[in-house]
């Protein structure tokens, strides 16, 4: 019987993952790899059957030498994890498989990989499956049409912990009738929306019900109504399973802008029980909206559609958050205070706000590609700072725009946060009422526990005012409402911090650039020469090192992988620049021994044992991680002063003696 091993890599903190908020219900992760589950179900009985949720628990070696086969999926952002998972897969020589949007895109430079299952695997996977058993499979296998998904089984929830997670997941539709030019959705899914029948609908979540799970349910869909009539004839016999079973799960999903106008889809959608929408607003800016194809955002003739929109969506019960974007093509610079503006006035407390990424194989790529203004491959990380091609808007100008936007939105106060909440309650119908599936009388264990937790670490914080008011009003005007108030201050809490880490990331990084201009700028004109140089030299450096890794301890040690290859190139420059002063130094102290001493030999030998215990306590400034590369610089080192010993005639060896290894 093999041994499969069902491998999700980790994800960087970011706004998606809740990552601050989590610590507040003590889950370990915000949404089950609900692509590694439907894959789960779709393997034969005669399969045993693991999965690592590496953003749960850990990848031990037990699970590695219990394995015959790794299968992984994977988002442009879990790259990096999955490198690791793959380097641990060889070591242990386990066949690794990989799927997923990531390496759908990317597979041609994902190395070490023994076969790549790309696309929707549905419709092929027992073949692939059939091909390893026999020692027959292929390298690649893609997806030749697009599966129905009326015949996906039903995820393996059963192989996870469910109560590690703050939220389930599960999908209705793939796909979406839209084409903005960004997305890569269409492209991986199509354009025709392919939807489940309300009979799995009811399966998955009575399998969510069974095996105990109460809370949250994440509808995964990229476009929620993408078929609206489909999605209209399921919402009924959901919605009456909830009522049945006192409304378990508050459901949640994403849809385009246009369900504003989709009345009767609306109330279905908050009859079923949901009471949250994520809509793809990106900008309020209509010229920008229409150069990026997302036609459907404006409405010609319509005074502030986007606004009415969302306004209509929470006057119905639902809040909205939204996604928003900066350095789109036909920004101005009043697209920083007209997105502040719009989000302030729209109720809507979670804004995520990012700069635009050209995602490959999206028409932004390809168009931004034939225009030469594409510069390197999307991080796929909507925390990190980047821009991977070139702007209309000045580059700096936008990032300080965008940095802007963001800590007014999520001030450390979180005053403008907490306007937005009462804003979005203020809007909910009928003030007093109870928003489905979300009753005092319901508050869990859990829960109560997060209230606690939140009154604790908000109250007592530079965000106790704001807080304080908007918990008070909340108990004044909308009593019903005090357990989304807290589950809102948490959010704006997790929002608060990962964006300022965000900021803070983006200031270290340019602070790096800065120290390292004024280094050099000092070392060009330090007057000093010889081993008073030297001296002073090193002792700049050591101050430096110490300077910035104080700076570098302040970043929340789940980020600081944003900034180490910044800080590892900042190390390797400082001590680059430090070791061709000692080769200089060394050069001088060569000649003058060739030249002036009858005891030459002796003289270069004592100085380059003292070269080396210079070069070893400069080392040991460095911090560990980022020692990488500098015994390369060391190395280098030792090949030119022997270059030199050599041309001189001096006979002596230096390999090795420097480096602290
Ligand atoms: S509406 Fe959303 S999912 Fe559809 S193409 Fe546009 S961005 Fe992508």
């Amino acid at each position: 019987m093999p041994n499969a091993l069902l491998i999700y890599p980790e994800f960087p903190p970011s706004y998606w993952g809740a990552h601050f908020a989590l610590e507040f219900v003590g889950k370990r992760s915000s949404m089950p790899p609900l692509g590694l589950l439907t894959v789960a179900a779709l393997f034969p009985d005669h399969y045993d059957l693991r999965v690592i949720d590496m953003n749960v628990d850990s990848l031990s070696e037990i699970d590695l030498d219990w394995a015959d086969y790794a299968f992984t999926s994977t988002m442009i952002v879990q790259k990096d994890s999955l490198t690791e998972v793959i380097q641990r897969c060889r070591q242990k020589e386990v066949k690794i498989i990989a799927g997923g949007p990531h390496p759908t895109s990317f597979y041609s430079e994902i190395e070490g990989v023994d076969h790549f299952i790309l696309d929707e695997v549905e419709d092929f996977f027992l073949d692939f499956l059939l091909d390893l058993e026999n020692g027959q499979a292929q390298q690649i296998y893609r997806a030749t049409s697009k599966p129905d998904v009326t015949k996906t089984p039903l995820p393996r929830y059963d192989l996870i912990d469910l109560e590690a997670y703050g939220s389930m997941a599960l999908q209705f539709s793939r796909g979406c009738p839209f084409d903005c030019e960004f997305c890569d959705i269409t492209k991986l899914f199509g354009r025709v929306p392919r939807t489940k029948t309300s009979t799995q609908m009811i399966d998955e979540l009575s399998l969510l019900y069974r095996l105990g799970w109460r809370g949250p349910v994440f509808l995964v869909d990229d476009n929620f109504i993408g078929n609206k009539r489909d999605a209209m004839r399921m919402l009924p016999p959901v919605a009456e399973w909830q009522k049945a079973r006192g409304f378990p799960f508050r459901l949640y999903t994403e849809a385009s802008v246009n369900l504003a106008e989709l009345e009767p889809l609306l109330e279905a959608m908050v009859e079923a029980g949901f009471n949250m929408t994520f809509l793809g607003i990106e900008t309020p800016n209509p010229e920008a909206l229409l150069k990026t194809k997302k036609k459907q955002n404006t409405k010609s003739g319509t005074d502030n559609y986007l606004l009415s929109a969302v306004e209509k969506i929470q006057s119905k019960g639902m809040e909205v958050t939204a996604g928003f974007i900066l350095g789109l093509d036909g920004d101005t610079k009043d697209a920083f205070d007209n997105q502040i503006q719009f989000v302030q006035e729209a109720g809507i407390p979670t804004a995520m706000i990012g700069l635009l990424t050209a995602l490959k194989g999206t028409d932004l790529y390809h168009r931004l590609q034939s225009e030469g203004r594409l510069r390197e491959e999307s991080t796929g990380n909507n925390v990190s700072i980047t821009l991977n091609f070139e702007t209309e808007m000045d580059r700096q100008t936008l990032v300080d725009g965008y940095k802007r936007v963001l800590s007014t939105l999520y001030d450390p106060t979180l005053k403008n946060y907490f306007n937005r909440c009462l804003k979005l309650f203020e809007r909910y119908p009928d003030r007093g009422r109870t928003l489905n599936g979300y009753r005092w009388g319901k508050i869990r264990k859990v829960e109560f526990k997060a209230v606690l937790r939140s009154l604790r670490r908000q109250l007592f914080s530079k965000q106790g005012p704001a807080y304080l008011r908007f918990i008070l009003k909340v108990l004044q005007d909308y009593p019903s409402l005090f357990p989304e108030a807290i589950r809102l201050a948490i959010m704006g809490y997790h929002f608060e911090k990962t964006t300022s880490q965000q900021i803070a990331i983006d200031d270290f990084k340019n602070s790096l650039e800065t120290e390292m201009g004024g280094f050099r700028y000092w070392l060009e004109r330090l007057a000093h020469s010889g081993s008073d140089r030297l001296q002073t030299v090193g002792s700049q450096i050591r101050q430096l090192l110490t300077q910035t890794q104080r700076e570098y301890q302040q970043i929340h040690i789940d980020f600081r992988h944003g900034v180490e290859d910044a800080f590892s190139t900042f190390h390797q420059h400082i001590f680059g620049q430090y070791l061709e002063e000692e080769f200089e130094n060394f050069k001088q102290m060569l000649t003058k021994q060739v030249h002036q001493s009858s005891d030459g030999l002796a003289e270069v030998r004592t100085y380059l044992d003292r070269l080396a215990i210079r070069i070893q306590k400069q080392q040991k400034h460095l911090q560990v991680d980022f020692r990488r590369g500098i015994d390369e610089l060391i190395r280098t080192l030792e090949v030119s002063i022997q270059d030199t010993l050599n041309k001189a005639s001096v006979p002596l060896t230096v390999n090795g003696r420097l480096s602290l290894n």
